[in-house]
């Protein structure tokens, strides 16, 4: 089985009008994807922004659920945001797991709308794919409006999205981590 990682991108991200920007962390993204990595076992959960200010406003946010106040009331919070890790850039992540695993992970892309390409994987062939290596993975997620299109084409593979023929395609990043995890690895 594959060990597998998640990591939440800030930057490069893609805006609106497709220009590539950096989004800033928001809180319920810290601990919403702290607690479904921490549910699903994932060994960690990354969160990629280049801005020093974002990345201790992460370590502040971890800081207080781990040992400060908020640990004394929702101890199972800790538990969630030991997960987290907070790096500069998605090279970084691969080196931290290449670190931990003693080989680079492979890197699989997400998004709303299918690669311009490339043939996507099917979570089918993914989940396939995980069972079958010893090779770590490293999941992207992105925030605006999805990852920029140096992260997907770089990309070792990029997983079809959720329902990409859905006349209405605009699931947060939360609740598309949420399903993509469950296909792949889920009980189900
Ligand atoms: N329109 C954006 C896109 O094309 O990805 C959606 C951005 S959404 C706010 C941020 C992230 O959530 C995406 O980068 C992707 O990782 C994930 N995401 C959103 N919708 C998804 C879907 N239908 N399938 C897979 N991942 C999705």
């Amino acid at each position: 089985m594959s060990p597998l990682y998640v990591a939440l991108v800030h930057h490069p991200v893609r805006a609106r009008d497709g220009s590539t920007i950096t989004t800033a962390v928001t809180n319920l993204d810290v601990h919403d994807l702290a607690r479904l990595a921490r549910t699903y076992d994932l060994r960690a959960y990354f969160i990629v922004t280049p801005i020093e200010a974002q990345s201790s406003l992460v370590d502040r946010i971890v800081e207080h659920w781990h040992s400060g106040a908020g640990a004394k009331r929702v101890p199972e919070r800790g538990e969630a945001l030991a997960t987290v890790r907070v790096v500069t850039d998605i090279g970084a992540a691969c080196e931290a797991i290449e670190q931990r695993e003693g080989r680079m992970p492979r890197v699989v892309a997400t998004g709303a709308r299918p690669p311009e390409g490339r043939a996507p994987l099917s979570f089918l062939e993914e989940a396939e794919n995980l069972q079958a290596t010893d090779v770590p993975t490293l999941l992207l997620f992105g925030t605006g409006h999805g990852l920029a299109r140096e992260v997907v084409d770089q990309a070792d593979a990029v997983l079809a999205p959720v329902r990409p023929d859905a006349s209405y395609n605009h699931l947060s990043v939360r609740t598309a981590a949420a399903i993509v995890l469950d296909r792949l690895i889920g009980d189900g």
